[in-house]
């Protein structure tokens, strides 16, 4: 039996090594591994300079606390504000954390300017913030919340698309909208750039704070660093996380200075955000990761497997809705439930994961190889022959 809590519904599966794109189970079967850990292990599976860096720095520092000066920490939050709208990062372990800091900030922000009133956090039903109780609630999802009661105040919903009703939820009290730039739970539904910058007229007009969740969607998924930079809009706070570790668990808040102000010393805390060991890793995924030439690989290789699944689309057009997603953020949004279809990419050696809607998402490795692409486009096809 098993002694871990059952609050997952595992595949029946395990394995003990991972190279790149691929992961081997005990008996040396050999898996094309797109979930990457759920777009987590950004650069696949024991990346040489990944190892390079942890074994160098598990040698020298592990963990300091916060209350001293943690220079690795520096470095990185330097490199993520020279490269995006941030002033200021505040380093945490996981999206949650990073979700529900970005929430405090917002926040603190309109209480330290006098205008504590404004503390409402308007997000999209059914969206996907993380799992912790103020979390689920801004996620206002059903399933999410059932059974965690009491319900936590301060967070209002509107319908993803429905732009009247995102003007009617706003009031006085809003302080923020906090909406993923590209749902990932929900289905792998990408906000159009045009509504991105509707969004930011919208908060500018009414004094509200614009939050976009990039914790999957961002660090070079899209092929942009940050899935909103294409449509020029400037948010004022970014949760992170997923992506930046590269497998190590790091989350942070970027920040403009303007939201920052409210956080003075002793506002927010963690105990081993930003540690030594994780600010070498995050720097050294950074560093790889944000290369224009790395960001310009992704865009080629991932243009190219949109391509190739709309292909199949159209050759299984009773089969496959849709093809969702930017960069290698994809998902496959099949007419039919499309549990048993991932259970048999599974039996041909392709991982993938679900998301709302029907939808398998894919998430190769942003360093994926083109003739692993190929591959898993010929495993697609081949369990799709089966659908037809
Ligand atoms: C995964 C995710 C989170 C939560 O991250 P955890 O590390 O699981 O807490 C928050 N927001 C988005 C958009 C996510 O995809």
């Amino acid at each position: 039996m098993s002694y871990l809590a059952k609050n997952y519904n595992r595949k029946k599966l395990s394995f003990t090594k991972g190279k790149g794109s691929y992961l081997y189970t005990s008996s040396g079967v050999k898996y094309l591994d797109f979930v990457q850990g759920i777009a987590v292990n950004s650069l696949g599976h024991s990346h040489p300079k990944l190892i390079k860096t942890i074994n160098n720095q598990s040698k020298k520092l592990w963990h300091v606390s916060n209350a001293f000066i943690i220079p690795e920490g520096e470095i990185l939050a330097k490199k993520l504000a020279k490269k995006t709208f941030a002033d200021y990062v505040m380093f945490q372990n996981s999206g949650a954390e990073a979700t529900e800091a970005a929430i405090k900030v917002a926040r603190k922000y309109f209480y330290s300017i006098g205008k504590p009133h404004k503390n409402r956090i308007l997000c999209v039903k059914n969206s996907f913030h993380g799992r912790t109780i103020a979390a689920i609630f801004a996620s206002g999802s059903k399933k999410m919340t059932e059974g965690f009661g009491p319900k936590v105040v301060g967070f209002d919903h509107f319908k993803f698309g429905d732009h009247s009703s995102l003007k009617k939820k706003i009031n006085k009290n809003t302080a923020a909208i906090m909406v993923e730039t590209i749902l990932g739970e929900g289905g792998i539904k990408v906000i159009p750039d045009w509504c991105l910058r509707e969004l930011r007229k919208i908060c500018n007009k009414k004094e509200i704070l614009l939050i976009l969740d990039e914790v999957q969607c961002g660090i070079g998924r899209t092929g942009d660093f940050f899935a909103f930079e294409r449509s020029k809009v400037k948010p004022d706070i970014v949760p992170i996380a997923k992506g930046i570790g590269g497998g190590f668990p790091i989350g942070a808040v970027l920040m403009n200075k303007k939201t920052a102000s409210g956080m003075t010393a002793g506002t927010h805390g963690s105990t081993f955000g930003g540690n030594p060991l994780a600010m070498k890793i995050g720097t050294e995924v950074f560093d790889i990761i944000s290369k224009k030439s790395f960001l310009k690989h992704v865009k080629k290789n991932s243009n190219y497997f949109h391509e190739q699944l709309n292909k199949i689309k159209e050759r299984f057009p009773n089969l496959i809705k849709e093809v969702r997603g930017r960069g290698f953020l994809i998902g496959l949004q099949l007419y039919r439930d499309q549990t048993s279809f991932i259970r048999e990419l599974m039996k041909n050696k392709l991982l993938t994961i679900r998301a709302a809607e029907n939808v398998i998402r894919i998430l190769p490795p942003l360093n994926v190889k083109k003739s692993e692409i190929n591959e898993a486009l010929k495993i697609i096809i081949k369990v799709c022959l089966k659908y037809k």
